[in-house]
């Protein structure tokens, strides 16, 4: 297997390329990084199948479009999401082939409504639902704690303590976690009860993504 994770500095996304036996899946790639997926791909003689979106993005364009343009690659999302162009729409338990790997998907919303996490093997893509010390927040695009709280305590802490988390983004360098620490060391996890978790997200107040307007619209489309 070949796992690669790539940082994209003006809105701290993180992408991840998956590959076995030839066949490649990319994760949240990022639009103006299209050319650097493009070429390691071609370095590794690989082919691209699946591009996956773990949701509707606010801080950056999806390179899914332009990459299903460029390579015929499907366009993974779920099922709950409203943007167009997507090929291949995923519910809960759905599994995607990419060599010998299988991998899960997780509808775990509450960032947005249309928020899935992807679990592989020992680890799990987390997208914007848990991030290392923090979780995504929960005041646009349908976002709702409620659901959040449910999808991370009912479902992704329920996973082994073992299992690697890989967020879609982190702003202090954190590159990867694992479920352990972060029952332990998250601080927005150490609540008592959903209601403190929902108190807490709603207290956040924080400014919209400034890519928002641009952003939004843009993936409702895939970047196309
Ligand atoms: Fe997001």
């Amino acid at each position: 297997m070949i796992f690669r994770q790539f940082f994209e500095p003006i809105s701290s996304t993180y992408s991840y390329l998956i590959a076995d036996k030839g066949d490649t899946v990319i994760i949240d790639p990022v639009k103006e990084d299209t050319d650097k997926y493009i070429q390691i791909i071609r370095e590794l003689d690989l082919k691209l199948i699946i591009s996956i979106d773990t949701h509707v993005h606010a801080d950056h364009i999806t390179a899914s479009g332009r990459l299903n343009t460029l390579t015929d690659c499907d366009i993974v999302m779920g099922q709950e999401t409203a943007a167009e162009f997507v090929t291949h729409r995923v519910k809960e338990n759905d599994t995607l082939a990419v060599g010998s790997i299988k991998i899960k998907a997780l509808y775990t919303p509450g960032h947005t409504d249309d928020s899935y996490s992807f679990r592989m093997n020992d680890r799990v893509f987390t997208g914007d639902t848990l991030l290392i010390r923090s979780t995504g927040r929960t005041d646009f695009q349908n976002g709702n704690p409620i659901h959040q709280y449910d999808s991370i305590f009912n479902k992704l802490l329920k996973l082994p303590d073992a299992t690697l988390i890989y967020p879609a983004h982190d702003y202090r360098g954190w590159t990867v976690s694992t479920i352990a620490e972060e029952k332990r060391h998250n601080p927005r996890l150490q609540v008592n009860s959903e209601a403190d978790y929902v108190a807490q997200m709603n207290a956040l107040k924080l400014a919209h993504p400034k890519q928002m307007d641009v952003a939004v619209p843009a993936n409702l489309k895939c970047g196309k």
